[in-house]
């Protein structure tokens, strides 16, 4: 099974890394890729290029066989919908599950996805449910738990697409806004991130605050 992690990825941090390597464990993936977005446009703040979010994601997982990165959605035209990743990768592996990790939070709100409705029928759902973490109780999303909903990793076997399992992930309390403020203010946002990717961040001046 191969997983997928979406996000903005600006930039990368260990929060995002911690919860990709344990996802990797829990739902025994043979590798999960992290697929960062096209930023939108009206997304507050200084943001690093699509080729340097690359470039920090790549410096992140070098060593780490079982994380990828995956630059689709980067260089297709248009907004960045998880349902076309999830259709690529389908046609790249007709014959491997897909698994799209998401926090409690975004599945709560997958309604709203462009042409959400197809998505279980591309891939798996693992959702990372947080200690007190709230799931949908009524409408299309609830519908999909009660229907798809599988006790454990295992329920997802056999299967290419549509289960959902609820996995215990840890949280850490980081945030790329938190770094970029960090950056911004001319303070120091080691051990938030990896050394190499804060390095690039260096070496390329991202982050500073504007003048
Ligand atoms: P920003 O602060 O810029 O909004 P972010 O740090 O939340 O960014 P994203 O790129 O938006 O990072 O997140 C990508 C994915 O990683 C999302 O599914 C998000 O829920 C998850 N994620 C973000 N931060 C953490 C964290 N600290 N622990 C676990 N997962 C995280």
């Amino acid at each position: 099974m191969i997983g997928v992690l979406g996000g903005t990825f600006d930039p990368v941090h260990h929060g995002h890394l911690r919860f990709a390597l344990e996802a990797v464990e829990a739902l025994r993936l043979r590798s999960l890729k992290l697929v960062p977005a096209r930023v939108p446009p009206h997304r507050p703040g200084p943001a690093a290029t699509p080729e340097e979010r690359l470039a920090m994601l790549q410096a992140a997982v070098a060593g780490t066989p079982a994380l990828e990165v995956d630059g689709r959605e980067l260089v297709r035209p248009g907004p960045s919908y998880t349902v076309d990743t999830l259709a690529s990768l389908r046609a790249e592996h007709p014959h491997e599950a897909l698994c799209l990790c998401l926090g409690a939070d975004a599945f709560r709100a997958l309604d709203t996805w462009h042409r959400w409705r197809e998505i279980p029928a591309l891939a798996h759902l693992a959702v990372a449910r947080r200690p007190g973490g709230r799931l949908p109780a009524r409408g299309p999303v609830a519908e999909l738990l009660q229907q798809a909903r599988v006790d454990g990793p295992e329920g997802l076997a056999g299967r290419l697409a549509g289960g959902v399992v609820l996995v215990d992930l840890p949280r850490l309390e980081v945030s790329a806004t938190r770094i970029r403020a960090l950056l911004a203010a001319g303070r120091d946002p080691r051990w938030l991130l990896p050394d190499p990717v804060l390095e690039i961040i260096r070496e390329r001046g991202l982050y500073l605050a504007r003048n």
